[in-house]
């Protein structure tokens, strides 16, 4: 049995992570972090009698809950020093927050290498095998439509914009096409035409009611081209979780996306 501690426990997806730990047969929900509600019985939180940790604020609770694995839903600005208190004290770190981009990706191998390599990560702007699978397919699309634009669209509570999957889409859309188009910049309103992720546009909607969706749109000489996907519910992402969970021990370094998990790559 490997015992996971969640980071973020009360969010809206440290909450359904808990929930998928205590759920598996595999693994033991050995410490719930987060600020909010600290001290109070996680059950109370998650309303799951079976959770027998307490919320804890401080990270050194992992350490005495002899964490093997952490999985980080947390917050931009939180992520980074999480990831380095786990690979400094050898657990594996299964990462969600979005926010952290190339350059943070490759802090983390500096801190996982200085370590000799005793603790493995997993980063994944995305655990929807849905959403993956849509980047790949822009990625084939880009070859043969250089000319595309990607729509974000999430809950209005999110942090960052744009998401992390639509600047990792826009990375990748950049890498295959031939040849470079971001459209006609004119604009009578500052903005309305998006920001731009190495040269594809990009544009963020944030509304109550939305979850996590994106639609990439390539056009042609006389034809559009659009791949939509959509996380109606957060529990589109915990099956790429508990993948992530049950293969970071045996994935030496850092790992980026879900790709070489579902054998994509
Ligand atoms: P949320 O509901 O705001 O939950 C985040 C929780 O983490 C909050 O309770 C927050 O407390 C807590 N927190 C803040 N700093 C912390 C720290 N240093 N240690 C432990 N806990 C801390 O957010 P969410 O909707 O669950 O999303 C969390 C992150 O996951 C976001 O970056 C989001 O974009 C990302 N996400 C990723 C995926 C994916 O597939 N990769 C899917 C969904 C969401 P406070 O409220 O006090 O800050």
């Amino acid at each position: 049995m490997t015992r996971v501690g969640v980071l973020g426990a009360c969010g809206r997806m440290g909450r359904l992570v808990c929930e998928a730990v205590l759920g598996d047969a595999d693994l033991v929900l050995a410490a719930a972090i987060d600020p909010v509600r600290a001290g109070e019985p996680l059950a109370a939180v998650i309303g799951q009698p079976q959770a027998e940790v307490q919320v804890s604020p401080q990270l050194d609770t992992l350490l005495q809950a002899e964490t093997e694995i952490a999985v980080d839903f947390t917050r931009p600005d939180a992520v980074m020093d999480n990831i380095r208190f786990g690979v400094t004290h050898g657990i594996h770190m299964v990462v969600g927050t979005t926010g952290i981009g190339p350059a943070e990706h490759e802090q983390v191998r500096g801190w996982v290498e200085e370590q000799g390599g005793e603790a493995n990560v997993i980063i994944a702007p995305n655990f929807s095998v849905g959403a993956v699978l849509s980047q790949r397919l822009a990625e084939e699309a880009a070859r043969f439509f250089p000319a595309a634009e990607v729509i974000e669209l999430h809950h209005e509570g999110k942090l960052d914009a744009p998401s992390g999957t639509a600047a990792a889409t826009a990375r990748r859309i950049a890498a295959a096409r031939g040849e470079p188009w971001s459209g006609p910049d004119a604009e009578s309103i500052e903005g309305v035409r998006g920001g731009a992720v190495e040269g594809v546009r990009v544009h963020s909607v944030r509304l109550p009611g939305l979850v996590a969706h994106q639609e990439i749109v390539f056009g042609g000489p006389g034809q559009t081209l659009s791949i939509r996907h959509d996380s109606s519910d957060r529990s589109s992402f915990i099956p790429g979780v508990l993948l992530a969970l049950k293969q970071v021990e045996r994935r030496p370094g850092v790992t980026i996306g879900l790709e070489p998990l579902l054998g994509l790559t």
